[in-house]
């Protein structure tokens, strides 16, 4: 028997809201969630009228949707909004390639400018060549800090004042678990926030902050919007991923429960003292850090010097790591030398004139033990000023807090992350 609609516009109910229970005609379903995203952006006062946003743009469900509302709500109710799309390609076949069709073709059917910026262009290499080198375990970090400052580049070159992303309630919801659940309580302070970034740096904002996951797809299935569902080929099979099941066991018995982990979230008070680190400029690249060295030029660093592992882990194992390089530097060059001590008599008498020069110890082996500890304190300095620069301090709280912070890894559209999420 059919269902009327529970607004009592006549029609029958096609479909359950997953948010509230409420059996809805399709019309009254897309009026109830476009007002709600309306709502979401006034209440937060997300875009001023003039404004030029960027979407984030993956090809997936969040963004192609999140492209979607903007451009009819930005019509309806005239928002005066300069809308254009923003992808990153890191250079993923199988999924990235593919996915950016679909970006074009939202380009094409919601009449917005698109920009691509690629990894390959930024930074030299493609997350292809960076898992051939790293393998498959820490690939979510390079790709969310890598895309993080991509889009920070990207909204640079277009000129824009805010960066809109996918993130949906649920990846909010999962974000505040995850967090709580690994003590991060630095991020948990503003992993909720509707709109993120400090002075100097250009806003992410988060239109479909109390959206559903669930309505996010039966709108788009509705309206039969284009987008792209396949999984990242790296996707990998994270803490999250335990999250977000945990998260989707708990939505089945109460749907209320990703509300009101968000409330949580927004409302749990954090102690003083846990302070996230301020935002400065990094030193190389001149973009938004909280470092002397951003954490993207510490791993593209690592990744040039054949230590992608440098900027990950324990400061301990980067220091390792940097001890070990420098003692290889230091063999190769005394290796060097020692070539060209064979070459000829001449130069083995001046190297061993100038070996004698430099050592004033009496009881010394003429200069070679002055010279290596020299060299070895050289290398112990600049370990340690290579590790000050990074960030890379030895305390174990601040392990945790530190990092540039990061809420730009993926969740929506490639499904996955090791820590973070993107959002699209
Ligand atoms: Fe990048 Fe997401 Fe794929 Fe990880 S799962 S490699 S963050 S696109
Ligand atoms: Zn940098």
């Amino acid at each position: 028997m059919p269902v009327p609609c529970r607004t009592g516009c006549g029609n029958n109910a096609v479909l359950k809201r997953p948010k509230t229970g409420d059996a809805l005609c399709k019309e009254c379903f897309y009026w109830a969630f476009e007002t709600e995203i309306h709502y979401t952006i006034t209440k937060g006062e997300l875009f001023n009228k003039g404004d030029s946003v960027a979407i984030a743009a993956s090809g997936g469900k969040d963004s192609t949707v999140l492209a979607y509302i903007l451009k009819t709500l930005n019509t309806r109710y005239d928002y005066g909004l300069n809308l254009m799309l923003l992808s990153i390609d890191e250079g993923i076949t199988g999924y990235r390639d593919d996915s950016l069709e679909t970006v074009k073709q939202n380009r094409d059917d919601y009449e917005m400018p698109l920009k691509i910026l690629s990894y390959k262009d930024l930074y030299g290499w493609t997350m292809d060549e960076i898992v051939a080198q790293i393998g498959r375990k820490n690939n979510c970090t390079f790709c969310g800090v890598f895309r993080r400052q991509a889009l920070d580049r990207g909204a640079a070159l277009l000129d824009v004042k805010c960066i809109a992303t996918g993130h949906n309630a649920d990846d909010i919801a999962e974000t505040v678990l995850m967090n709580v659940l690994r003590g991060d309580i630095a991020r948990l302070k503003r992993c909720t926030a509707i709109s993120t970034g400090s002075e100097g740096t250009i806003p992410r904002v988060k239109p479909l902050k109390y959206t559903y996951e669930k309505e996010i797809v039966m709108y788009a299935h509705y309206k039969k919007l284009v987008y792209f569902s396949t999984e990242c080929v790296f996707a990998p099979n994270a803490y999250r991923g335990h999250a977000r099941a945990l998260l989707k066991d708990m939505e089945r018995i109460r749907p209320t429960c990703i509300m009101d982990i968000i409330y949580s979230g927004e409302t749990m008070s954090v102690k003083e003292q846990v302070s996230l680190p301020s935002q400065r400029i990094c030193s190389r690249c001149n973009f938004v850090s909280s470092q002397e060295v951003c954490k993207a030029c510490v791993l593209l660093e690592g990744l040039n010097k054949g230590l992608p592992k440098l900027g990950i882990g324990k400061t301990s194992k980067a220091k390792k790591m940097l001890e070990a390089y420098n003692a290889r530097q230091m063999q190769e060059n005394s290796l060097e030398q020692a070539t060209d001590l064979e070459d000829t008599s001449k130069s083995i008498k001046d190297n061993i004139k100038d070996a004698s020069n430099k050592c004033n110890s009496k009881n010394c082996c003429s200069g070679k033990c002055k010279s290596d500890a020299s060299k070895q304190q050289n290398g112990n300095a600049k370990i340690n000023k290579l590790l000050e620069q990074y960030g890379l301090d030895e305390s174990p709280s601040s392990q945790k807090l530190n990092g540039d912070l990061s809420d730009d890894e993926c969740s929506g559209g490639c499904g996955n992350s090791s820590s973070m999420p993107i959002g699209f």
